[in-house]
């Protein structure tokens, strides 16, 4: 029988104890933000419905696959979709964070891929059920070199794309947003302490499509290639 306290941790009779900070500090991962449907067109492509206040959902840091591995097909999964994503960095604790100073928040800037298994997604959806599986999967959220937003236009001003094959499949420009990402710092906030080093991908835009093993996905953030992955 597991007994927790708030002393402490104990397992088992295996001595392990740890108190409340060690869990807090020595287990200090980052999380993985996700905002879904924050792009009319896609919203549409889906089938769903515009929400009134952001869709948010969470991967967990497992997700990211270690540096410059390719993504994996997953074996549970015969659909799964790319979904390129403005992607950007918190750089300090934050709660309840306002609008209008959500802007410190955040130094660098990149694209990332929300793979999404979206046969698991739908199945999910269609009972009712949460779909974080189908989201937060091992290797699930590729994330690119992250770039300085001093060196790029306002973040209510970028243009993105990913290119699979050579081919453009999604093009996408972050004005297009439903909710900007001030709004989406203030809003999950309310809920959720945010922490230095912890990632917001904040929606994609319509073009989400299949992946096969083979392909090869690029990311490009205005003129700047920062992601390349492999599906093997
Ligand atoms: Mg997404």
């Amino acid at each position: 029988m597991c007994v927790y306290n708030a002393k402490g941790l104990n397992l088992n009779n295996n001595s392990i104890a740890l108190n409340f900070t060690d869990v807090i500090y020595k287990f200090n991962q980052m999380k993985i933000i996700c905002v879904g449907r924050n792009y009319a067109e896609h919203v549409k492509e889906l089938g769903n419905q515009q929400n009134s206040e952001p869709v948010v959902f969470l991967k967990p840091d497992t997700a990211i696959p270690q540096k410059d591995m390719p993504f994996f097909y997953p074996g549970f999964s015969n659909d799964v979709h790319h979904e390129i994503e403005v992607v950007i960095k918190i750089n300090r604790v934050g709660k309840n964070i306002a609008p209008k100073f959500a802007n410190t928040y955040y130094d660098e800037v990149t694209v990332g891929i929300d793979f999404t298994a979206r046969d698991l997604q739908a199945e999910l959806k269609s009972k009712g059920l949460p779909w974080e599986i189908s989201k937060g999967f091992d290797g699930s959220a590729i994330v690119g070199s992250f770039v300085s937003k001093s060196q790029l236009p306002a973040l209510n001003n970028l243009e993105f794309r990913l290119l699979k094959n050579s081919m453009l499949v999604q093009h996408g420009h972050t004005s297009m947003m439903l909710f900007d990402v001030d709004t989406i710092i203030a809003y999950v906030s309310k809920f959720y302490t945010l922490k230095k080093g912890d990632l917001i991908f904040t929606g994609t835009p319509a073009g989400v499509g299949p992946v096969q093993i083979g392909d090869v996905l690029e990311g490009y953030l205005m003129d700047r290639k920062l992601l390349s992955v492999c599906i093997k």
